[in-house]
């Protein structure tokens, strides 16, 4: 590393063809050299490091060349490519407007606009970070873009578009720089290290443009740190000893042991990254480009959009249905607009983990048979023994209420085969995914609302906030208030409180917790309460409804005191014999789908 300049001065882009990406920006600056008619006022809006700077520059140099080649090159031979070249063009004007606040070089700009051009056609004036100019700069700005000489183009460079003025931007062409994608980014950074003659290892490529979130120049100055630690080739090793990134192996590893549910497996290996310091919206980014990779190649079963992922690679995920890959797909970008900005990371990951690991699955998918139901893994090791039996005892109660509903609905058994058959599937999927919580009945949940007081409420919802803002996962507590992490506190008198949950899987979660008596003290003694009702969001809905009807009728009964110890968890449950008789006339509709039906 001889030469002192950086990577990514020396291998500044000098014409069209070498700049990477924004293919359709060039295209309209090209055109406009090719007719010779050049926009008077522009603005080049994007990210940093994407090359604004680079492309106003070749495009002022083009334009003040005397012979261009095919129009749109500099022949580097005239005297104004020599001047531009030595930088020290008389015509070519740079202003740098983050440092300082402008008001003296407009002004200065203003004098020395009236004046024709010395060498060139063209005065060209490059302002950037032009949304750093105060506003007298800008108003002084404006008057010189209102009637600008035909000898003069400005092109203002910005990468916070929202702090220009509307005035000036009305006056202006704006041309969007958008972050360089994966594939031109990895172009480049292969073709620079072969200049540099190193071996750059294509996974290295990845990770780098990951950290660099589309900016060429993070990206040449990270590839020209791991120059200096290799000797000719650069592997993820070297990538790693520099800034803590995780492998593709890694990556992979870690979402084949998502989908089996190995969640112990999963915490550990997330929790490892986190000692090492991993920067987790990095992390999910890539996690997130292998998941659409997958998605896109079992969808269409072709190798093409394979960019990140090798075939063998891919064919791991081939056993794991669609739906799910989606389903994290949706948790895991959640938790990527979640961790953007925040030192709980982690916390974040693993909290949309564990919700993927404990939702239901259910989807209608073209793919595979019209109606499938994927089986819920109870395996899961972090939950306590008892725990554990009780939430198996728990999910065969709520098939049994499905199982329910759809015995119970004999109509459906008279209609001709076609329509029974689609009417039965529609039932099902209703009732699994709209399955009614039928722990608490309306009017004692109203009840509790009578006598509830917003204090309380503000108190237990400070408590939850700072809980999971603060969360350590070796607590125990954590343990037992996840399921509450996305809920929501409606009311609370000081005795009780009604939580609100997002699904039926997350109330029946918290209810079989509290069906434990020293994890339901532990709860209770924690928001200093005695008792907590859950409740789906549906039900809240009807509860609500009913609530403010009979308070507008002013018909809101008297509150009755309760008497919690009597209060149960516990929920009915369907004899055998009649879910039997379910299951046979489920099996019956359905066996030409092949259904499966969990027991
Ligand atoms: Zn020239």
């Amino acid at each position: 590393m001889d030469n002192k300049k950086t990577l990514y001065r020396r291998y500044r882009p000098s014409n069209f063809n070498d700049l990477v990406g924004h293919d359709t920006v060039k295209d309209i600056l090209e055109s406009q050299l090719k007719k010779r008619s050049i926009t008077h006022a522009m603005i080049f809006a994007g990210q940093r490091g994407t090359g604004k700077t680079s492309l106003a520059r070749i495009f002022a140099k083009v334009i003040q060349c005397k012979k261009p080649i095919n129009d749109i090159d500099p022949c580097n031979n005239c005297n104004s490519c020599n001047e531009f070249n030595r930088e020290s063009h008389p015509d070519f004007f740079e202003i740098d407007a983050a440092s300082n606040n402008g008001i003296d070089e407009i002004r200065s700009i203003k004098a020395n606009i009236t004046t024709l051009p010395a060498l060139s056609k063209y005065k060209v004036y490059i302002i950037d970070e032009v949304h750093m100019l105060s506003n007298s700069a800008f108003n002084a700005l404006l008057k010189t873009l209102e009637e600008p000489p035909k000898h003069v183009i400005f092109i203002l460079a910005t990468t916070e578009q929202n702090k220009i003025p509307p005035t000036i931007i009305s006056r202006c062409h704006v041309y969007n720089f958008n972050k360089l994608n994966l594939y031109d980014m990895k172009k480049k950074l292969i073709e620079v290290s072969t200049l540099e003659g190193y071996t750059l290892n294509e996974e290295v490529a990845n990770e780098i443009f990951y950290i660099s979130d589309g900016s060429l120049r993070d990206a040449l100055n990270y590839l020209e740190q791991c120059m200096t630690v290799s000797e000719n080739v650069i592997t993820i090793d070297k990538l790693k000893k520099l800034f803590y990134v995780s492998s593709k192996l890694e990556k992979i590893n870690l979402l084949i042991n998502v989908f089996k549910k190995n969640i112990d497996y999963v915490i550990t290996m997330i929790n490892d990254f986190d000692k090492k310091g991993i920067d987790f919206s990095i992390f999910l980014l890539g996690l997130l480009e292998i998941l659409k990779e997958i998605i896109e190649y079992k969808i269409c079963n072709n190798k093409l959009y394979l960019k990140v992922l090798e075939e063998e690679e891919a064919k791991n995920f081939l056993s794991f249905h669609t739906s799910s890959i989606i389903q994290l797909t949706d948790l895991l970008t959640e938790a990527y607009v979640k961790t953007k900005n925040t030192s709980i990371g982690v916390q974040i990951i693993l909290l949309q983990i564990t919700k993927f690991h404990f939702n239901k699955l259910i989807s209608v998918n073209s793919e595979a048979s019209p109606l499938q139901y994927e089986k819920k893994d109870l395996n899961d090791k972090t939950l306590v023994e008892q725990n554990k039996k009780q939430n198996i005892k728990e999910t065969d109660k709520s098939n049994a209420h499905v199982s329910e509903n759809v015995f119970n609905n004999k109509t459906i058994l008279s209609l001709d085969d076609d329509k029974k058959d689609y009417q039965l599937k529609e039932l099902l999927r209703n009732n699994i995914n709209n399955d009614i919580n039928v722990y608490f009945d309306n009017s004692k949940v109203i009840n509790e609302l009578i006598n509830a007081n917003k204090e309380k409420r503000l108190l237990i919802e400070n408590k939850l906030n700072d809980f999971f803002s603060l969360l350590d996962l070796e607590n125990d507590l954590s343990n037992i208030l996840i399921p509450l992490y996305s809920s929501k506190v409606v009311a609370s008198s000081n005795e009780c409180a009604i939580f609100v949950l997002d699904n039926i899987t997350l109330t029946n979660w918290i209810i079989n917790k509290l069906e434990i008596n020293e994890i339901r003290d532990k709860i209770f003694n924690f928001f200093e309460i005695q008792f907590l009702i859950p409740i789906t969001k549906e039900q809240w809905i009807h509860i609500k409804t009913e609530f403010m009807d009979l308070k507008n009728q002013n018909k809101l009964p008297t509150y009755i005191k309760q008497d919690y110890n009597s209060f149960s968890y516990k929920k009915t449950k369907l004899s055998d014999d009649k879910e039997d008789k379910f299951l046979n006339d489920v099996k019956e509709h359905f066996n030409d789908f092949d259904i499966e039906v969990e027991k």
